[in-house]
Parts: structure tokens; C-alpha cells; sequence
């Protein structure tokens, strides 16, 4: 199969690749050329209600499936991924610019997700319960929500898709999918592979819109009646605008909201492992991942040996360039916006006594494209620490004690991802305690959103969890059956 097969320019609603009802389409930019490529209907409220009717008629059957019966097609869209990984990694660089090499990787993470999640369909028990009056049984019934409602982001376009979607369908619900904007292309190709592994129609949809039309979308999804659950991915501040939204008919949420991650390196870590962490750590997918380091602080008698080799590190190892350029490891940012964010966190920083070590502006090859940048001086005041970045800028602050490190560390309202560096063992102990985070890698920063870990934030950066023996718990509700006259 060529890529051209797996690229649709449709959505995919009720078994059947549609347009907008209006006939309205929006391009899709390639962000490392410019080019177009490809354009996929704009769609609104009339079709999105629609999507969401099939899923509901859909639902009444899936449901009745077996776990077996779903767990077999799950495994055949999983080999099927598999099977078109290089196809799939190209669609996702085409549209979101990460080097092929990573765009291969995710393909693989996401795949594992549907992998998992069809041998955990198998794997959902009720209760019976013992019961405090004679003449009565008394059980939980574990069943599927209902229709699911999903919104993803453009960082990780695959393997958002599969996360969510993976786990929804093997519970038995049905799914109603609003890829974002910058990147539809990767979760339309599922779709097709959905198709072919043998979903039902209705099962899973995919409905498109351009930023303008996004609120018009999530509206009709957070509002209907027929969608019993709601899982996002993206910024917080969405987030809490869906949470509002999906308040007048009361469902179920899961929230993958940003971060704003703590990276620890005390005195005594070791230091190269530290540099290593770091690197892949704040510079993979560009520093646009919601798990990127983003407050580095680093112990004082660390702090110049820690500089000096991440200056080395970064000279050698990052190679600003077009994702299908096999030497690259940093592509672009996904759009102007992106550039004009880490433009003002720079600016920030070196007008508040930030010391410019290494990049700082647009990178010579134009467009989105962005110098790795390193800055030393950094303070916990600058308009980094309260913001996400979300490039590959690293800006590295010193402190003294334990207790000031953690202090800001979780000075935030964001409790997604953090990392620490430390050798000493009861320091890792106590300060694992201390972290308020979902996500915490004491000396590893390669932390890899895997299936078999718990995935989730707490504070502003989420609710829920994906991933894991618990994430399938999200989309399943339980019933208490009490049955009498016994
Ligand atoms: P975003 O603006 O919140 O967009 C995410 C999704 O929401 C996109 O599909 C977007 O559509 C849609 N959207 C935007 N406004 C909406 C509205 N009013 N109603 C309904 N949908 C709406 O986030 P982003 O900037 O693209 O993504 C980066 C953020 O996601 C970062 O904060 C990052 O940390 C977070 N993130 C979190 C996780 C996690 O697991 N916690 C993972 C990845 C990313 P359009 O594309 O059309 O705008």
C-alpha cells in the first residue's frame, strides 16, 4: 500500500468517508517546507451530531460483543499498524515535522497501546458481593460508558489517537475522534486500518475542523446527551473550558492537560547521566512534548560542570533540520505561534539577567525552524516557570539547598511530569515523596509515555488516567445489582 492510500481527505463517520455537510475544506501545511499536504473537510455542529448518532446506534451492538469478538479486531488494527509503520511515520512527519526517526518510535508506542488494550478487554471482572440479608445475591457489573468523546493534540498525533481510542473500543464503547487541526492526516489513516481490521461502521469516527471551527466541535460533543464520556489531550486551558462545557450534561472526564516539569540535578547525581537525560529529556519532538523539562535546576557545586557538558552535549548531539534528513534530530515548531512563544520566554530571560550560552533566535533554514538554545543565570521569577515552553530552549536555574529545590518545584499549578538526579538514597527517597507530580523519573529523563505505566497528571495538569491496568477503569462504569426474593 502506498502512502497516497493511507492519506485520506475525508472523515470517517459511520463506516463512510464523508465531507462537511457544507462541502468546506482547510490545508494541512507540511511546517518544515511549506508545502500543502493535503486538505480534509472543516466540519461543524450539524456533523459532528451526526457522528455522534452513529456512534450511539453503533454502540447498542458493540457493546454486546464479546471480549474476545473485540479483542481479535483490536489485534488485527494493531498488526495492521504495525505492518504500515513506515507509511504511517511518514504521514506524521509530512504533518507535524518530527524527525522520521521519532515519528517511527511513536508508531511503535501507539501500537502497544491497542496491543495492550485488546488482552486487557478480556481482563474486565465485576464483583460478587457478600450480602448482609438472606434471600439476596448482590453484584458489580462493570460496563462500557457509552459513546466516547475525544479531542487530541498535534504533538503526538498517532499515539493519541490509539491511546485513547485503543482503550475505548476494547471496553466497548464507541468513539467520536476530533483530531487538531495542524495534524488530521495521522488519525485518518487509523481509520482506514480500523476499517480493515473490521471495526463495524460507527464504531470509530473522526471528524475534522480547522482551529477556527474547534469550539463549535467540542461544544456539540461536550453538550450531547448521547456522549457519556469526554477524553482531551492539549492545554489546560481547554481543558477547563470542556470541563464547563460538559458540566450541563454531566460526563465522565479524562484530562491530559500541559505541564510545566521540574528537572532536579543535585550535588551528588552523576553528572553525565544527568547531561543525557536532560538532552532527550527537553530537545525530543523539538521540546514540544507535555512531559519536556521545563524548570532546570541545578545544585550550586554542579551547577558549571553541569553547564559546561550540556553545551558540549547539545553542539554534538542536536541537528536542527527537515524530519526526513536522517542526520536531523530537532525539526521544527509546529507553527509561527510556537516561534513567537519561545522568542518572548528568550527575551524574558535575558532581560532579567539570563546569560545566552548557545542559539536564541529563528535558525537560518526559515520558516518554523528555531536555534536549540541554552541560557545559564536563569531565576524561578522568569516567564519560563510559569509557562510551558514548548520548544527546545533550556534555561538553567542554581540553587543551594533541598528543601529551596523542591519549594519550586512545586511552586506551580501544573503537576504532570518531573525528574530529579541524585545519588544520594535517602535524598531519593524524600524528595520522591515531596515531588507533586503523576509522572516522576529519579535519574532518567527518557521517561516514555510506555502502556504499562500509569499516565496522568495532578493539579491543573489533568484528571484520569491513560495507560496501564487502570486506564481501561475510565471508560467502564460500575452497576450495583442487588437480586432479591432468593
Ligand atoms: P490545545 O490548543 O488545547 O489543542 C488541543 C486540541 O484541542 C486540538 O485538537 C485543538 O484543536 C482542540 N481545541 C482547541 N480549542 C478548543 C475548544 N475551544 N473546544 C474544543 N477543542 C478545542 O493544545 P495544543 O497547544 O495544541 O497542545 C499542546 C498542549 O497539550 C500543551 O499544553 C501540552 O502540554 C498538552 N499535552 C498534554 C499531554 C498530556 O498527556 N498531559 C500530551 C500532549 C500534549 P485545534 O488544533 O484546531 O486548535
Amino acid at each position: 500500500m502506498s502512502v497516497s492510500s493511507l492519506l485520506k481527505n475525508k472523515c470517517y463517520v459511520n463506516g463512510k468517508w464523508i465531507s462537511a455537510k457544507d462541502r468546506t475544506v482547510f490545508v494541512v501545511i507540511n511546517p518544515s517546507t511549506g508545502e500543502i499536504v493535503g486538505e480534509v473537510p472543516d466540519m461543524i455542529e450539524g456533523d459532528t451530531n451526526e457522528a455522534i448518532a452513529a456512534a450511539d446506534a453503533a454502540f447498542q451492538t458493540w457493546r454486546q460483543t464479546t471480549a474476545k469478538e473485540r479483542c481479535q479486531i483490536l489485534h488485527k488494527w494493531h498488526d495492521l499498524i504495525l505492518k504500515h509503520k513506515e507509511e504511517l511515520a511518514v504521514i506524521l512527519t509530512k504533518e507535524m515535522g518530527k524527525p522520521l526517526k521519532q515519528s517511527m518510535l511513536e508508531i511503535d508506542n501507539g501500537a502497544s497501546f491497542v496491543d495492550w488494550f485488546a488482552e486487557e478487554a478480556r481482563r474486565v471482572c465485576g464483583d460478587v458481593i457478600t450480602t448482609p440479608a438472606k434471600g439476596r445475591k448482590l453484584f458489580a457489573f462493570k460496563q462500557p460508558i457509552g459513546v466516547a468523546g475525544m479531542i487530541t493534540p498535534w504533538n503526538v498525533p498517532h499515539a493519541m489517537v490509539t491511546r485513547k481510542a485503543g482503550v475505548a473500543l476494547a471496553a466497548g464503547c464507541t468513539v467520536v475522534l476530533k483530531p487538531a487541526e495542524d495534524t488530521p492526516f495521522s488519525a485518518l489513516a487509523l481509520c482506514e486500518l480500523g476499517e480493515q481490521a473490521g471495526f463495524p461502521p460507527g464504531v470509530l469516527n473522526v471528524v475534522t475542523c480547522s482551529r477556527q471551527n474547534a469550539a463549535k466541535v467540542g461544544n456539540a460533543i461536550c453538550t450531547s446527551p448521547l456522549v457519556a464520556k469526554i477524553s482531551f489531550t492539549g492545554s489546560t486551558a481547554v481543558g477547563k473550558i470542556l470541563l464547563k462545557t460538559g458540566a450541563s450534561t454531566v460526563k465522565k472526564f479524562s484530562l491530559e492537560l500541559g505541564g510545566n516539569a521540574p528537572f532536579i540535578v543535585f550535588d551528588s547525581a552523576d553528572v553525565d547521566r544527568a547531561v543525557a537525560g536532560l538532552i532527550v529529556c527537553k530537545f525530543r519532538n523539538s521540546g514540544q512534548t507535555c512531559i519536556s523539562a521545563n524548570r532546570i535546576l541545578v545544585q550550586e557545586k554542579m551547577y558549571d560542570s553541569f553547564v559546561e557538558k550540556v553545551v558540549a552535549a547539545m553542539k554534538e548531539q542536536l541537528h536542527v533540520g527537515d524530519g526526513f534528513d536522517a542526520k536531523c534530530t530537532v525539526g521544527p515548531l509546529i507553527n509561527q505561534r510556537a516561534v513567537e512563544k519561545v522568542e518572548n520566554h528568550i527575551k524574558n530571560a535575558l532581560s532579567n539577567g539570563g546569560k545566552l550560552l548557545l542559539g536564541g533566535k529563528r535558525h537560518k533554514l526559515g520558516g518554523t525552524f528555531f536555534e536549540p538554545t541554552l541560557i545559564s543565570n536563569a531565576t524561578a521569577d522568569m516567564l519560563f516557570c510559569t509557562e510551558e515552553t514548548f520548544a527546545p530552549m533550556a534555561a538553567i536555574i542554581k540553587f543551594k539547598t533541598e528543601e529551596e529545590a523542591t519549594r519550586i518545584a512545586n511552586d506551580t499549578r501544573s503537576g504532570l511530569a518531573g525528574y530529579f538526579y541524585s545519588n544520594d538514597h535517602q535524598q531519593i527517597w524524600r524528595v520522591a515523596d515531596k515531588i507533586n507530580v503523576g509522572i516522576l523519573g529519579v535519574n532518567e529523563g527518557a521517561l516514555v509515555a510506555c502502556v504499562e505505566g500509569p499516565f496522568g497528571g495532578v493539579k491543573e495538569s489533568g484528571i484520569g488516567i491513560e495507560g496501564s491496568k487502570y486506564g481501561i477503569e475510565e471508560y467502564l462504569h460500575i452497576k450495583y445489582v442487588c437480586i432479591g426474593g432468593l
